[in-house]
């Protein structure tokens, strides 16, 4: 069990097995990538709700308030509308969570993708933008227009107080090592990295991105070589020495094994 945006998600990796017909993983990941691009290209609206009939289907047809992301408020709910090359869609009473804490949710969330055998990755643009993490893609979106970053670009690191130092950075204290330098992963710049490059290629190429389907335990069930999206060999992501990814995890940059993953 792990925590979410959203409150309580159960592990995933119990989910039962999704089962598709070729053609139905053809117009899901067409429907899907057309939503992806239509957010990436403008073709998208975030509308404030009508705050009388905050359950209404009628305050959506009667049409909202579109706002621009920079409007938004955090804690807020808003509903989202996207339209591009036919795929059309609205998602009600999404709530904007604002930066706060995107990075490590962003981390989190690929962590339950790995593990579930419907997405298989650490991390699936269009397994985000079809699923329950539909509601994170949104904050990343709404980021993406403010700062042209999927996570506001992170504050630099605070100074050790220099009346506190650590242990390690204090001259008087036995543990003193003049070599030392305090480290702390950066993960808004970290996931920005990883997550920019994945919007900027998609929204040039709707076919540069990583195939949904691929690295889930059915698999895609296009005849080889005929799926237009990328096909990363789950080798190209393995550890040399065959390791567990949460030991190394441990010992490497947290981030290690999450960042090769549809990183070309
Ligand atoms: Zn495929």
């Amino acid at each position: 069990m792990m925590f979410s945006p959203f409150g309580m998600v159960t592990a995933r990796s119990t989910e039962p097995v999704k089962k598709y017909t070729l053609d139905e993983q053809r117009a899901l990941a067409a429907k899907t990538v057309h939503k992806v691009r239509a957010f990436l290209l403008g073709a998208s609206r975030f509308e404030a709700r009508y705050a009388d009939y905050p359950n209404d289907r009628i305050s959506i047809e009667s049409g909202g308030v579109v706002l621009a992301a920079a409007q938004l408020e955090a804690g807020v709910r808003y509903n989202v509308f996207w339209d591009y090359q036919g795929e059309s869609g609205s998602d009600i009473a999404w709530k904007f969570r604002g930066d706060d804490g995107l990075a490590s949710s962003i981390c989190d969330m690929e962590d339950s993708m790995a593990d579930d055998p419907n997405i298989g990755m650490p991390g699936n643009l269009l397994q985000m933008a079809a699923s329950d993490w539909a509601q994170t893609f949104y904050d990343t979106i709404a980021n993406y227009e403010m700062y042209g970053s999927v996570v506001k670009p992170s504050e630099p690191h605070p100074e050790p107080d220099p009346d506190h130092p650590p242990n390690h950075a204090n001259p008087e204290h036995e543990d003193y090592d003049p070599d030392y330098e305090i480290e702390y992963p950066d993960y808004p710049t970290l996931v920005a990295a990883k997550w920019n490059s994945i919007f900027e290629r998609v929204k040039t190429d709707e076919h540069d991105v990583e195939c949904m389907f691929k690295h889930t335990r059915q698999g895609c069930l296009e005849p080889a070589g005929a799926c237009p999206f990328k096909h990363t060999p789950s080798s190209s992501h393995s550890f040399a020495d065959g390791g567990r990814r949460m030991p190394a995890m441990d010992v490497m940059d947290p981030y290690m094994y999450y960042k090769f993953w549809d990183s070309d």
